[in-house]
Formats: C-alpha cells, sequence, structure tokens
C-alpha cells in the first residue's frame, strides 16, 4: 500500500495533478464534468474564496476586513479545523458568508478510493453541519487535485465543484505588495480569487513531528501578509467597479439557479 502510494507519487499524471493545482487549466476530462471554474464574464462580479479555515488567528480578522467593506466571501473549511473551532465556523455562517467543504483532512482525493473520499466529503458535511446549521453544496478539492474518477464521484453525491481563475499565490508566503499586485493582475469579470485563511496539511497549532517537518519543508503557513493584503485588494476592485459576491452569487449569474447561501 505504501509503496503503491509512493509510486504513484512520482507516477506523470501525479505531476500533471500538481501543476493543475498552481494553475488549474482544464484539462480534456473537465469537459465532462459540470464545474465551476468562473462566473460570467459579461457580468463585472468577482469572488474571493478563502481554503484551509477555519483558523482562530487569522479568519476572525479576514471577517471583520470583509464586513468593514460590506462584502461577502466563500470560505472551504476542513470538517477538521471546523471540529476544533466550530464557533468560528459558525460565525462565518452568521455573517452571511458561503460556506464549502475542503474535506475532512485536507486529503489529496484522486489517490483514495472512492470509499475514502465519500468519507471525507460526508465527515466535513457532517462537522460543517453539525457547527452551522447548514450542509454545504460547493466542494473545492484540497489542492484542486482532481481525476475524473474523483470528478465522478462527487457529482453523484450531488456536489458541484469550483476551482478558481486567480492565485493571489499566498501560499508561498510572499509580501502583501506581491500577493495585491500579482491578484489584480489577473482579475477579470467571473474572477474567482484563491486566498487562504488556515493552514493545510501542517497545521500552526499543531507539533507533533509531521507537522513540524512539514512545515520545515513547504513553509511556515504565515497567513498576516493575505489579511495585510486584503483591504486594498478588496477596495481596489470595488473601485474598478466590480461587485464582491460568493461563488453561489456566480453560479446564480448563468440563469435558472437558485441562490446558494451554503446548502
Ligand atoms: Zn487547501
Amino acid at each position: 500500500m505504501v509503496l503503491s502510494i509512493a509510486l504513484s507519487l512520482f507516477a506523470g499524471s501525479t505531476l500533471a495533478w500538481l501543476f493543475s493545482a498552481m494553475a488549474p487549466r482544464k484539462a480534456l476530462f473537465d469537459l465532462f464534468f459540470d464545474t465551476i471554474w468562473a462566473g460570467n464574464s459579461r457580468i463585472p462580479s468577482v469572488a474571493i474564496t478563502f481554503d484551509d479555515g477555519p483558523s482562530p488567528i487569522y479568519t476572525p480578522r479576514i471577517s471583520t476586513i470583509l464586513r468593514s467593506c460590506g462584502v461577502r466571501g466563500t470560505f472551504f473549511l476542513t470538517g477538521k479545523n471546523v471540529d476544533r473551532y466550530p464557533q468560528i465556523a459558525a460565525a462565518l455562517h452568521e455573517e452571511g458568508h458561503m460556506i464549502g467543504n475542503h474535506s475532512y483532512s485536507h486529503a489529496i482525493l484522486p489517490l483514495l478510493p472512492d470509499a475514502e473520499i465519500e468519507r471525507e466529503i460526508v465527515l466535513a458535511d457532517e462537522a460543517i453541519e453539525r457547527a452551522t446549521g447548514c450542509r454545504p453544496y460547493l466542494v473545492r478539492p484540497p489542492y484542486g487535485y482532481r481525476s475524473p474518477r474523483v470528478l465522478r464521484k462527487l457529482q453523484n453525491m450531488g456536489k458541484r465543484v469550483v476551482f478558481w481563475t486567480t492565485m493571489s499565490w499566498d501560499w508561498a508566503n510572499p509580501s502583501a505588495g506581491a500577493i495585491v499586485s500579482r491578484t489584480l493582475a489577473n482579475v477579470k469579470n467571473g474572477s474567482i480569487i484563491l486566498f487562504h485563511d488556515g493552514e493545510g496539511k501542517y497545521l500552526e497549532t499543531h507539533s507533533t513531528l509531521v507537522d513540524v517537518v512539514g512545515r520545515y519543508i513547504f513553509g511556515a503557513k504565515d497567513r498576516d501578509q493575505t489579511i495585510k493584503a486584503l483591504p486594498f485588494i478588496i477596495i481596489h476592485l470595488l473601485n474598478e467597479g466590480y461587485r464582491l459576491v460568493t461563488v453561489g452569487d456566480l453560479v446564480a449569474q448563468f440563469g435558472g439557479q437558485e441562490r446558494y447561501l451554503c446548502l
């Protein structure tokens, strides 16, 4: 089992997923699935999204910024972090932000058998529902890693899978100025911007050997720069005439779809 996972990590298809996660581009198989890549290109709306929370350090600060700017975001939460900080997830929902599922343990879904994929999604759904009273409809696979089998499974579970158009690159810990310029350089009508308000796999709030080594290899997940950059990005977008909406609002703009707050 360990050997097969190690081998598959070096397989070409996995490398393709790695690159697709950094700058997701539609593969041929994506055409066969009803996933969300962007909003309507004729409507000046943009969705700002946050992955990996809730975090007790960063999520409340981001929520305060969004409230003071009068905008709503979409938060893809991991079930594990929701179980740790249910009150922060509940507060996001009460503030009117949209909540999506980012798996329970930030799993690499294409490496899991179908039953485990289902478990990751259902456990996160249940954690979010316990905390907020609301069962998420949207799923963003961790790292954007996907395969036809994963997308089919999520679709069969009634989920809508969301990717992004615009990286803020905040996961690589650049300066706040770099986050602002990289983000604004790639925004247009219907853009979905990816930020992070929490840690992925290697939690700063954990100090197991795996966490310490993971942070050493992949860098500390300090979101202070994201928080510094966020007001500049939001104010600039509003001044440019964009409306900042949730991913559910973007989906609704295609017409005929109900508005999804969390469901
Ligand atoms: Zn993530």
